[in-house]
């Protein structure tokens, strides 16, 4: 029996590389693999908790999503790859667990402080964003996933999820497999500025782009600032633009004789950008490519998502009436004692 995979990503605009090194190459390979049932997500609920102001923003970008998650090779026909909102579900056992969560579990999150940082949004931290890793757990649990792929970073929330199912199946009865880590060894890929990659920071690279967008985030790279001439030497270590040669194309960088001739000056760095774009532009193409053809049959990738939505939503809905029904909720028709 193939174990069954929960994973979501949330649709704060373009899918970008950093989102494909970091999760959704990982999601690829595991729907290739044989001992997998894939369940993925595009998690528009979450992109409220700090996007609730822009919500239309967040619905317009929904099908785009798809058609990225589809370009990159994820195969709804493989895997299920639905909506989050479209299953109610979802926030049916958030609300759920929302009672059963003490308030000290989700105060020690570390991530909420980053994220309040992040989105400078220490006047209004709303009871959505402290408990996002509430719906998470719902998220996962609703589906019965037994395995998260995650970074290790990402350990405490999974654990979070544990506790919170570990919590519900001793108050209620067991239902719920607690969730497994599925740890994946990937790298974080920092923008070419050096920065944490974003599309708010505006320095993204979109994982399905054309050879102009791919050029224009390359070539204001922010590489050696020592190098003013042409032939200054240089010292590839501290540019971003060698780091994502070493990250993806170390056969190319070695047959250029690139870190040579960056620090004898025997290269320039607009020359070496263009190298990289038009390497990355080879990486990317047959993503850009298989896009143009998915939008050419919009109705069939709609089609193909409401049939995964179904899917999911089939398993989510005997989830949440196996709880009803622990809970003794449903309406009979009893005799009134009074009368
Ligand atoms: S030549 Fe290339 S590696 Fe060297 S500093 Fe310029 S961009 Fe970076």
């Amino acid at each position: 029996m193939s174990k069954r995979i929960v994973s979501g990503v949330r649709p704060t605009g373009r899918l970008h590389l950093g989102n494909y090194v970091g999760t959704l190459k990982n999601w690829v390979k595991l729907q290739n693999e044989e001992e997998y049932e894939c369940f993925f997500f595009v998690a528009d609920w979450h992109s409220l908790t700090t996007g609730f102001e822009h919500a239309e923003q967040v619905g317009c970008n929904l099908f785009n999503v798809f058609y990225d998650l589809m370009a990159i090779g994820l195969d709804p026909e493989r895997s299920a790859l639905f909506l989050q909102s479209a299953i109610s579900g979802h926030s049916e056992l958030f609300l759920i667990y929302s009672m059963i969560t003490p308030m000290g579990w989700l105060e020690r999150n570390p991530t909420v402080k980053e994220m309040v940082r992040d989105y400078d949004i220490k006047e209004h931290i709303n009871y959505g964003l402290i408990g996002y890793p509430v719906l998470q757990a719902a998220d996962i649990t609703l589906y019965k996933g037994e395995y998260v792929p995650i970074g290790k970073d990402q350990l405490p929330h999974l654990e979070l999820t544990r506790e919170i199912v570990r919590r519900f199946n001793h108050l209620y009865g067991s239902i719920f497999p607690e969730p497994k880590e599925l740890l994946t060894d990937f790298p974080v890929l920092k923008a070419l500025d050096g920065r944490r990659m974003s599309k708010t920071l505006g320095n993204a690279i979109p994982v399905v782009a054309s050879e102009q967008e791919i050029w224009s985030a390359v070539k204001s790279a922010v590489t050696d600032p020592s190098r003013v001439y042409r032939n200054d030497p240089g010292h590839p270590d501290i540019c971003n633009v060698y780091h994502y040669f070493e990250v993806f194309f170390k056969n190319e960088a070695r047959s250029m004789d690139l870190q040579e001739s960056c620090i004898k000056g025997a290269i320039g760095c607009m020359d070496c950008k263009k190298k990289l774009s038009a390497l990355l532009n080879g990486m990317l193409l047959p993503f850009y490519e298989r896009k143009q053809l998915l939008m050419q049959e919009p109705e069939k990738v709609k089609e193909m998502i409401e049939t995964c939505n179904t899917k999911a939503d089939r398993i989510a809905r005997k989830t949440i009436q196996e709880i009803k029904e622990k809970f003794g909720f449903k309406v009979e028709c009893h005799e009134s004692k009074e009368n």
